[in-house]
Formats: C-alpha cells, sequence, structure tokens
C-alpha cells in the first residue's frame, strides 16, 4: 500500500489477519502501530502515552515501530486547507489494524459531524469499550468507588448514531410526516406545527454481533454476567427486539455450560434459577432502572451490552463514579481490528500547557496491548499508573479534588510512570 504523505517504519512489521471472524491476530514482536496525537491537549497526551507504552513493551521484551499519523488540525497542517481525515490515515488504521488516537476537535461547519464519527463508521468500528474500574487514590463521589469494576459495550454504527432525521421547515419533514400520518396510520400521534423528525434503526445484524463481542470479551476475561441494557418497555420493536436478539445469540450460539441466557424472570427469583457453574450468565435490564442500580448495586454488574444511546448515557454515569474523564479510557473495537481511545475531548483552554492528565490515553494504550494479548505489558501499565497515582503524584485535575497530593506536570507524571515501570518490573 502507497502511503502520500507519511512514512512506514522500516524496523517494524505489519500485524496480520489470521481469522477476521474470531478476532485472531498475529503480532510480530515489533509491529507498526499508527498513532494520532490528537488536537488540543492531544498534544501534550498523545507523546506521554507513546512514551509509557513504549516502556511497556521495551520492559516486557518487545518494541513498537510508531507510524505517526494525522487527523484534525495536524492533517489540516500537513496536508492542507480542507483535509482533516487524509486516507493516508485511514488507509494506515486499516492496513495495521492495531492504532491508537487521542482526542480530535470536531471543526465547526465543515460538512460533516464529527471526524470520530466518520473514523469508527469508515472503518467499521462498531463496537465502543470502556472498561471502568477504581484506581487506588483517585478522588470519587461514591462511597464505595472500588466496587465499580464494568465494561459497557456501546454499539457504533445505528440507533442515534446512523444520523437519519430531518430538520423543522424543511420539505422532506413534511414529507415523512404525511407519510407517517397518511400511509402508517399514525394520524392522531404528533403535534400540528413545526417538527423534527428522526429514524431510530436497530438490526439484528448490528444487535448481534455487539452482543457477540461482549459475551466473547467476558468469557476470554473470566467474567461472570453480560447485561443486555434497553428500554424495551416502551421502544418494543427496536430497543426490545435488541435485546431479543441479543438473547438468541446467548441462547442459540454457545453451550448451556460456556453461556447461560437466563429467562425474564430471573430478577425476582434468581435463588432459585439452576445456573450452570461458571458459566457467563447473559441477563437483560431496562435502561433507567440500570442508572440506578449501577450506583446503588455496584458490584452486581460486569459487562453491559447496549444500544448506542444508552451506551453514551451509562458509560458516562460510570465513568463519573470512579473518577471522571481525565482517567478514563475507551477502545473501539471491529473484527480484528481495534482503535484504543480516550473517552475525554481536546480540551483546548488546557491545550500546551504541560497540565493535561495523560492517564485516559495511557490507559487506552493498556486497552490496547490487552486486545493485543500482550497482557503483561498491559498489566504492568495498569500498575504503574495506580502506583503513581496512590503515592500523591497526580495531575491538576486531581490534584484539586485532594488533600497533601503533590501536582505534577503532564512530562514530570509521564516520567514517575516510567520510573514505576522500571521499578515494577
Ligand atoms: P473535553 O475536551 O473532554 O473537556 C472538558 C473538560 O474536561 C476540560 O476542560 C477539563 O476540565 C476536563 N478534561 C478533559 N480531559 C482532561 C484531561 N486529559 N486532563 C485534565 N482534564 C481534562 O470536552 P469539550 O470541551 O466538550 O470538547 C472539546 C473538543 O473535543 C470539542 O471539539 C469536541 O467535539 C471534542 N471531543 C472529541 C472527542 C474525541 O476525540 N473522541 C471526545 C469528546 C469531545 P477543566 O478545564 O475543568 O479542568
Amino acid at each position: 500500500m502507497q502511503f502520500d504523505n507519511v512514512d512506514v517504519p522500516e524496523q517494524g512489521e505489519p500485524i496480520e489477519v489470521v481469522d477476521e471472524e474470531n478476532d485472531e491476530l498475529d503480532i510480530p514482536e515489533t509491529p507498526i502501530i499508527p498513532i494520532i496525537h490528537g488536537d488540543g491537549i492531544g498534544k501534550d497526551v498523545g507523546p506521554a502515552a507513546q512514551k509509557v507504552l513504549e516502556a511497556a513493551a521495551n520492559a516486557t521484551g518487545r518494541d513498537i515501530a510508531w507510524m505517526r499519523v494525522y487527523a484534525g488540525e495536524s492533517a489540516h497542517e500537513r496536508y492542507g486547507e480542507d483535509i482533516h481525515l487524509p486516507d493516508d490515515t485511514v488507509n494506515a488504521i486499516d492496513k495495521f489494524r492495531v492504532a491508537i488516537k487521542g482526542p480530535l476537535t470536531t471543526p465547526v461547519g465543515a460538512g460533516f459531524r464529527s471526524l470520530n464519527v466518520a473514523l469508527r463508521q469508515t472503518l467499521d468500528f462498531y463496537a465502543n469499550v470502556r472498561p471502568t474500574y477504581y484506581l487506588d487514590g483517585v478522588p470519587s463521589p461514591m462511597k464505595a468507588p472500588e466496587e465499580m469494576d464494568m465494561v459497557t459495550f456501546r454499539e457504533n454504527t445505528e440507533d442515534v448514531y446512523a444520523g437519519i432525521e430531518w430538520e423543522e421547515g424543511t420539505e422532506e419533514v413534511e414529507q415523512v410526516r404525511d407519510f407517517v400520518e397518511d400511509e402508517m396510520g399514525f394520524d392522531e400521534t404528533m403535534h400540528d406545527g413545526p417538527i423534527g423528525i428522526g429514524i431510530k434503526p436497530i438490526t439484528e445484524f448490528g444487535s448481534k454481533r455487539l452482543v457477540r463481542k461482549a459475551i466473547d470479551y467476558a468469557l476470554e476475561h473470566d467474567r461472570d454476567k453480560v447485561t443486555l441494557v434497553h428500554k424495551g418497555n416502551i421502544m418494543k420493536f427496536t430497543e426490545g427486539q435488541f435485546s431479543e436478539w441479543g438473547m438468541e445469540v446467548a441462547d442459540e450460539e454457545y453451550p448451556d455450560d460456556e453461556v447461560f441466557a437466563a429467562p425474564d424472570s430471573l430478577w425476582e427469583t434468581q435463588d432459585e434459577i439452576d445456573i450452570p457453574e461458571d458459566a457467563v450468565m447473559v441477563e437483560e435490564r431496562l435502561a433507567d432502572a440500570m442508572l440506578q442500580w449501577m450506583q446503588l448495586r455496584t458490584d452486581e454488574f460486569d459487562i453491559m451490552a447496549m444500544p448506542n444511546l444508552n451506551g453514551d448515557y451509562l458509560s458516562d454515569a460510570a465513568g463519573a463514579q470512579i473518577g471522571g474523564l481525565g482517567i478514563a479510557p475507551g477502545a473501539n473495537f471491529g473484527d480484528a481490528r481495534v482503535l484504543a481511545e480516550p473517552v475525554h475531548g481536546s480540551a483546548p483552554k488546557r491545550a500546551g500547557q504541560n497540565m493535561a492528565n495523560p492517564t485516559a490515553m495511557i490507559l487506552s494504550g493498556r486497552l490496547m496491548f490487552d486486545y493485543m494479548g500482550w497482557k503483561d505489558a498491559a498489566d504492568l501499565v495498569g500498575e504503574a499508573v495506580e502506583e503513581t497515582i496512590s503515592s500523591g503524584k497526580v495531575t491538576y485535575d486531581l490534584e484539586r479534588q485532594l488533600e497533601d497530593a503533590e501536582k505534577l506536570g503532564t512530562d514530570e507524571y509521564t516520567e514517575e510512570i516510567i520510573a514505576n515501570i522500571e521499578k515494577l518490573s
């Protein structure tokens, strides 16, 4: 493959696909990994994460051939005027399969909704995955934040992310209104006057592959439970159907002693149901109730799989329980591909001041290592971050919430984590 404006590093080797459907990759000792540092604070946290991840790879006997690619403002500077997502970047992430990115600023009025959405959709990263676990020493509003250890799987291509909607005052929105009233018989449902209308598509294909991904993750990581979170009591034919298709995957695609599809009545009769020992239980819950249970019965939940909008709300709420944006990691999974990225945005007012907290991007790299099967390097990253924070050495965002903590700049905090990697390895 030809790249016009970026170089493929000579010393590394590409990651090859062994079996796309089963997520099997062949990872060389020095893989080529594309990295986008990102806009705003991406210029601080991107290089910081790169250094920490490289240190952990080296400490476990490996190396990384970083391939710097560009998107957002840095692409605009390098490639010229209207280019924010160059083909080079999309092709590199496509070809090399495992990549990491920092936050990107969404250009206002550039004719597309978000670079992140464009990147996820172009390469079909259909599951947005966010592990939410407590790091010792991080300030949290909860009484027992250490009970939180969840992973959310949010569908990334349909539901509201499909973006099918019509603006008030347009000819199109009136056509859709006429169709819904006259052809589909909802003639008493919508009020007269200006209206906006959206469509919420949920397909069998999209629902099943997301739930399958979540169940496979649970099996691989020794998790006990997958909860399908939906609002099917109101949206029966979209959210309710998501849950039904999800339960079908659990019921039909795995042996019962591996994956157990819990019946509807489970909540009331939990003690009487004979759940095969060691099986992953797949259950379903209503989204509104889930938001309170997540706070009141935190330790009962494990993996959550959801349509797009529920995933948006629930993953942010879960993140808030363990300390918020500066430390919240994420990744987008497709078939035999991953794009790791922190949850936070480019926080322009903190950019370029050696202030931003790089933890979220570093822990996104941990998730990437885990996906690559580099478990020892992933654990080392997690332990070194935790060691640093619990010793009270933190960036400004955590320091302002803690008593007796020492405030470090992005660079000094990064050096501290690297020193802990060396100490722990
Ligand atoms: P944001 O960039 O996440 O920042 C909001 C606030 O959160 C910051 O001002 C800062 O709070 C805190 N924060 C976020 N990340 C932090 C970090 N690493 N270290 C310390 N504090 C951190 O949200 P936004 O201001 O709404 O969005 C800015 C731009 O980012 C927009 O263009 C948006 O579209 C884009 N965005 C991109 C992504 C992505 O690339 N995936 C995701 C979300 C938003 P204080 O200033 O109070 O300290």
